[in-house]
């Protein structure tokens, strides 16, 4: 699983801007927030949340990414952001969202990518790879899948159908 096991230099800055906060406690909350379309998938992990700052001692502001512009789970991302902060002392939640730059699959950490692995879901490779044996001898069937995040592949070795976490 070499493939999906990377840290992205995308990831790698992520974790730097987590590490230089002066709010950390604030991302350990919203490691309870999972993203509603992938939800064994925290929004931390998916990339799509971008920054907290805090700025009063009960206030503070939320950035994210949605995985492509006009994604109907981003109402739901906010609501649940807002729930989760509010829950732990918060009083006033502000969630901005960010379409530029635009998310990318880069931006995912690998567990993630293992999670969705585990999930049957190929996760976005230069080289698509089958979850179920680990070919790489997989053709494309459909463009979209259950979602449309995903598109629907099928495996040569294996002949098992699976989706793929498409890359943008
Ligand atoms: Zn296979």
């Amino acid at each position: 699983m070499q493939h999906i096991s990377l840290v992205t230099p995308e990831y790698a800055a992520r974790r730097a801007t987590r590490a230089n906060s002066d709010c950390p406690a604030l991302w350990s909350i919203l490691d309870s927030v999972f993203d509603p379309e992938l939800p064994y998938v925290t929004i931390w992990d998916l990339g799509i949340l971008v920054d907290v700052e805090q700025t009063t001692q009960h206030s503070c502001k939320v950035t994210v990414s949605p995985t492509y512009s006009g994604c109907p789970a981003v109402d739901v991302i906010s609501d649940d952001i807002k729930a989760a902060l509010m829950k732990e002392g918060m009083q006033s939640v502000t969630v901005e969202v960010s379409l530029s730059p635009a998310w990318h699959t880069d931006l995912m950490s690998p567990d993630a990518k293992h999670a969705l692995h585990n999930q049957g879901i190929a996760p976005p490779a230069q080289v698509v790879h089958c979850p179920q044996c680990d070919s790489g001898d997989v053709d494309v069937i459909s463009q979209f899948g259950s979602t449309a995040c995903k598109a629907l592949y099928r495996c040569n070795s294996c002949l098992e159908p699976f989706d793929y976490f498409k890359d943008f």
